[in-house]
């Protein structure tokens, strides 16, 4: 059986930025010590049901960096005894800011081998309006600090279509991350989600316009792929071999375990998740299940995020036939527009494609 993906969800924060709906709170030490503890009998109890191996671990938030090197150790510890863990990618997130050197050292020792930064962008209006609590000065500071406790495989997350963003600031956050030797960057649009400080403000707010949030997508892929990074997924680029491996089980429709509040699972053919309330999880609320998982349509949909895109091999491998004559034709419909590009063996989306993903994913898999 292949090995899984962990990830634990680190539900802490030091504020609430305004655009964010991830599951965080503030927490004191006397909550982070029971969560560790609650995390802790979860992956106890979890390797006593599944037997299986893991190959990934994930701290994601949050800010995972937070918890402290001594917390995170010991969860990761707990994660090999239980899981494995065999030449493992270890990730943790961190958020710039204070000093994060001695968190770096000890989750180095502990064997955490990859590091998310939240820099979301090099300039400090964009910086400010986003309501982040650090600088582009603490983001350089917090790479040092890793890459000088050994920790050198380091991606960074910028933010695109920000209010005051335009296509030659986002490109010297681009080369931002490239001159601080960032190995991955992840650059996600922003979304005014409900339930954020920002969707109360939405009509205030004074955000690009559809047309620049396009603009400012396709500069993004553009100024990525000429700072060597190849771009593997909608939102994420990597210099060749640093793509995310965790993250590509999500969408190879491979399986990950999800432990913390709000994390979510595909494990044993089925889809769950745990409420996002702290106080639930601690209290050892069980997962909400979502139904069974892993269709076709599923498949695909996760696949076509990717720029390997649908392919023969992949489906062959999976459901024992290939993709589908009449999905392949309606896929080839969108070729000219430069959407798509197809080929013998599958397709795939091209950046413009990835802009209306959503509705060319929908188009294409349920084409009659
Ligand atoms: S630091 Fe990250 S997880 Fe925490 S509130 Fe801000 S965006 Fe959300």
């Amino acid at each position: 059986m292949q090995p899984f993906g962990l990830y634990i969800h680190v539900p802490f924060c030091n504020g609430k930025c305004p655009y964010c709906d991830f599951f965080s709170l503030r927490g004191s030490e006397a909550a982070m010590d029971e969560y560790t503890d609650c995390v802790l009998e979860k992956i106890r109890s979890s390797a006593q049901k599944t037997g299986r191996k893991a190959d990934t671990l994930y701290f994601g938030g949050g800010t995972p960096s937070l918890l402290g090197g001594k917390r995170i150790a010991r969860l990761t510890e707990a994660a090999r005894r239980s899981f494995g863990l065999e030449n493992a990618e270890i990730t943790v997130e961190a958020n710039p800011g204070g000093d994060l050197s001695g968190f770096f050292r000890e989750a180095a020792a502990a064997g955490v081998n990859r590091v998310s930064l939240g820099l979301q962008s090099s300039d400090e209006d964009e910086l400010h309006l986003l309501g982040r609590r650090h600088t582009a000065d603490d983001a350089a500071r917090a790479v040092e600090d890793a890459r000088n406790a050994g920790l050198t495989n380091i991606s960074l997350d910028l933010m695109l279509a920000v209010q005051g963003q335009t296509q030659e600031s986002l490109a010297r956050s681009a080369a931002f991350c490239a001159n601080l030797g960032a190995k991955h960057v992840s650059a996600y649009l922003l979304k005014v989600e409900p339930h954020t400080a920002y969707w109360k403000e939405r009509e205030t707010l004074r955000l690009p316009g559809e047309d620049e949030t396009a603009g400012l997508y396709l500069a993004a892929c553009r100024e990525l792929e000429n700072l060597g990074y190849r771009q593997y997924e909608i939102s994420n680029f990597a210099r060749p071999g640093f793509e995310s491996r965790h993250n590509m089980k999500y969408w190879h429709g491979e399986e990950y375990l999800g432990l913390g509040p709000s994390a979510h699972s595909f494990f044993g053919g089925k889809r769950f998740h745990y409420e996002r309330s702290l106080a639930g999880f601690l209290r050892g609320d069980g997962p909400e299940q979502d139904g069974s998982g892993g269709d076709f349509d599923e498949f695909a949909m996760l696949r076509l995020r990717l720029t390997e895109g649908l392919t023969d091999k992949a489906c062959l491998a999976r459901f024992g036939y290939p993709v589908p004559e009449r999905v392949k034709k309606a896929a080839r419909l969108y070729e000219a527009g430069g959407l798509t590009v197809c080929g013998e063996d599958g397709f795939h989306f091209t950046p413009k494609g990835f802009l209306v993903s959503d509705m060319l994913t929908g188009e294409i898999l349920f084409a009659k």
